[in-house]
Order: C-alpha cells, then structure tokens, then sequence
C-alpha cells in the first residue's frame, strides 16, 4: 500500500514561508495498491487541488471517502482537475444522511461556489455510507461514527489485503468523557479502527495547553492519538490535520520532543510505503 499525503493541515489553508514543510494544504490522503495508480482519496480538502502531482495528467478511475463535511474536508473537488475529465469516474462517499447528494450540493453550488459538482466532466456519483464493512476500490472498508463537532463524522480503517490504515482526520474523544488521562475517552469506537493498523492517521490539532481552553472545539491534543496507538497497537502513527496556527519551527520543536518510536508529525507532499515486511 502506498499513501499520499496531499494535504496535512486542518480547519483552514495556511500558505505563506511560516508553513511550506509540513505543508499548508487541508485534509487529503490518496492511497494506492502495490504497483497502481491511486484509487482512493481521503477526504477532498484543497490538498486535493494538487493530486496531479501524483496523477499526472490522467483521469482519476476511484472513491473519495468523505470524513465529513466541513469545508477543509471538501473545499478541494471543484478543482480537482483529475476528476475533470471525460473519462474520470468519480464515486463520492459521505456519511449516510437524507439525500447525500443534496447536502453536498449545499456546499458546492451558487451562490456559494460557481457550479455544481455535476458540472464537473467525467462521471461523479454521491452515495451515503452506513457504519459497517464495505469493498469500494477492492479495499475493505470499516466505516465508524466517532465524535467530531457539528455534522455526522465518520473514521475509517482501511485494509488493501496486506496492510492496514486508519484515518481519524478529526476526532472529539473528549466529549465522551476525560477518560483515564484527561485527554478524552479510549473508546471502543476509536479502538476498533485503529487496533494493530500498521499506520495510524490521527487528528493532533492542539497542543497541551491549547487543549486546556479548546477541549470541546471538535478535536484532540496530540498526547491523544499517541496513546490511542500504544493501547490499540498501532505501530506507526501520523499526527495529522495541524492546527493552521502552528509553524514549521513549532512543528519542529514540538517534533524534537516527541519520545514514542514510530510517531511523527505529517508532512505534506511525503509518501509512506507499507509492505508485507511493514513494521513501521
Ligand atoms: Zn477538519
Ligand atoms: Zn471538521
């Protein structure tokens, strides 16, 4: 399996000299099987913009998994560019609600954005997932509720056959309680996703005393996902979605700190190859 990080930065673009290492894009992962061209896309946030890199020139055939929809997980499809094209077919997956099409429309349609996702060349199609196991793109696919804030939201566990992911863009185990270390419940939920996954992508957008005023703002500290992999046995993990406040130098600093092995702060434009000998 091979990821794509495309873009690493949560709630809100952040370009500007302060921001080019770890990347000013929002939410988007695209992941490829052994040998392929990328099939699946995490989440559609302006990282998406620049899947070309990866793509080239030609059409995306895959699924988009959305987390949900807030605009930094969305903001990137009307201009992905691969997905534009006569022969592309893209199959959009969100969190089942009434007329999942409606709703995505209500984000990409005037007077809001200038045209409508079906306006887009190629053939788009949008499906509500339920919670469950699903095959999309020859993956198999876990599809869980976690708490987030403000709109259905969804984790995923993702297994190509050989390795397996999980992806937690943006998480709230807070709001289930302070659990044993104050960071937010280890829940059964955030457990079955990330169980023994050879690579955790995990929400990280505050620091410890950020956390202490934002703990019901929709997402975690970064001791959280930390945890959550050594309780589920994760053995890699991305701390991933960065808060649009947080420089390079800070990343740096709070990177040089870390003391857990196989943990790392994500950087966009790197790819992470997993194989059979995968061991993080
Ligand atoms: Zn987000
Ligand atoms: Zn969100």
């Amino acid at each position: 399996m091979r990821i794509h990080l495309l873009g690493t930065r949560g709630s809100l673009p952040t370009p500007g000299p302060d921001f080019v290492r770890y990347g000013g894009n929002t939410s988007c992962v695209a992941i490829a099987r052994d040998g392929e061209a990328p099939s699946l896309i995490l989440d559609a946030g302006t990282g998406l913009a620049t899947a070309a890199s990866i793509l080239g020139e030609r059409p995306f055939v895959g699924s988009i998994l959305l987390g949900h929809l807030h605009w930094d997980h969305v903001y990137g499809l009307p201009f992905f560019r691969n997905g534009d094209k006569v022969d592309a077919r893209v199959s959009v997956y969100l969190p089942g609600q009434d007329n999942p099409g409606g709703m995505l429309h209500r984000v990409m349609s005037p007077p809001i954005f200038p045209i409508d996702i079906q306006t887009l060349r190629g053939n788009w199609t949008v499906s509500g997932l339920e919670p469950g196991t699903v095959e999309i793109e020859g993956f198999t696919i876990l599809a869980l509720d976690i708490p987030h804030k403000g709109g259905r939201s969804f984790g995923y566990r993702i297994d190509d056959g050989t390795n397996t992911i999980a992806y937690l863009s943006d998480h709230n185990p807070y709001s289930l309680g302070p659990g044993p270390d104050g960071l937010g419940e280890y829940h059964d939920t955030a457990l079955r996703l990330a169980a023994d996954v050879d690579l955790l992508i995990h929400d990280s957008q505050y620091t410890p005393a950020e956390f202490e005023e934002r703990h019901d703002w929709g997402h975690c500290s970064f001791g959280y996902p930390i945890n959550l992999a050594r309780v589920a046995g994760a053995k890699r993990t991305l701390l991933f979605h960065h808060d649009p406040s947080r420089t390079d130098e800070q990343l740096d600093v709070m990177a040089a700190e870390l003391k857990e092995p196989g943990v790392e702060f994500a950087v966009e434009g790197s790819t992470i190859e997993l194989g059979a000998e995968s061991d993080g």
